[in-house]
């Protein structure tokens, strides 16, 4: 999730599934936890159900501590970035002498290191075979190891195939209003609720629950309970929501009494 145009030592070649490179990282290289220092990492929505998970905390706290929010370029779309230590190094708030401290729990981007995804930033990912590029940074001594992957393997060794798939509502939102002209705009609350429902998983779910939104969308009684009780579901629901909020896709159906009687009230 780096951006390619921000970030020295890229090699601009488009990897596939099936291309192969050498790697390997273990603690004993020189470099341990040098890549975890002045780093530009986007969090996806289910890095950060899974950090905020980790570490005891509401979603709400963790963007607050952790994260700084910004806009996506060329999308007008919010993002949040992982908020690094103020020290010199400008180190990952997770970096430890011994390695990462919520390692099982680590980002997408942290899984997918010393590859980079272009879906977020290239439009040429629109095909959907996905698309790679080699963060080949010099400090990185990973490289001189033996170690032989494809991008499949790495991927499937790394857990991003299952962190991708939890993610691909939101991937797909961003890449579709990518295509979009620079000049459709969207409106504060739009992004708002956007941030809201792919960042803010238990403020989203207390709007869902709490507020009239289950008596003006006609919601099946099993989705219902599936979003009650699971983040992943709950996630899904969201990215869904937004799809037809957004671009008008989907099978969303609003109960038109309940929202004339809006309409009314607002009159
Ligand atoms: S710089 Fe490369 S080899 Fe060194 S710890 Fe990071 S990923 Fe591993
Ligand atoms: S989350 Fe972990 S792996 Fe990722 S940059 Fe921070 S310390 Fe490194």
């Amino acid at each position: 999730m780096e951006f390619p145009e921000n970030k020295a030592g890229i090699q601009p070649v488009r990897f596939g599934p099936e291309s192969g490179f050498k790697f390997k990282c273990h603690k004993e290289v020189r470099c341990f936890t040098k890549c975890c220092r002045g780093i530009n990492i986007i969090l996806t929505p289910y890095d950060i159900v899974q950090l905020k998970n980790r570490l005891g905390i509401s979603s709400g706290e963790f963007l607050a501590i952790y994260t700084v929010p910004q806009l996506l370029e060329k999308t007008d779309l919010p993002v949040v970035t992982l908020k690094l230590l103020d020290d010199e190094q400008q180190s990952c708030p997770f970096v430890r002498d011994d390695g990462c401290l919520v390692y099982e729990n680590r980002p997408t981007t942290c899984r997918y290191y010393p590859l980079g995804v272009a879906s977020l930033s290239h439009k040429e990912d629109a095909d959907g075979e996905g698309f790679y590029f080699f963060v080949d940074e010099p400090h990185c001594l990973g490289f001189e190891e033996d170690k032989e992957w494809t991008v499949k393997e790495w991927r499937k060794d790394q857990g991003v195939d299952i962190q991708d798939e939890i993610n691909a509502g939101w991937t797909d939102l961003i890449v579709r209003k990518r295509s979009f002209p620079a000049n459709v705009q969207l409106t504060e609350k739009t992004k708002k609720m956007f941030f809201t429902t792919c960042y803010d998983i238990d403020q989203f779910k207390e709007f869902v629950f709490e507020s009239s939104f289950l008596k003006l969308y006609q919601v099946d009684d099993k989705t219902i309970q599936a979003i009650r009780n699971d983040e992943v579901a709950l996630l899904d629901f969201g990215f869904r929501w937004m799809k037809w909020v957004l671009y008008k896709i989907g099978d969303f159906t609003i109960n038109s009494e309940v929202a004339q009687k809006r309409q009314e009230r607002k009159k």
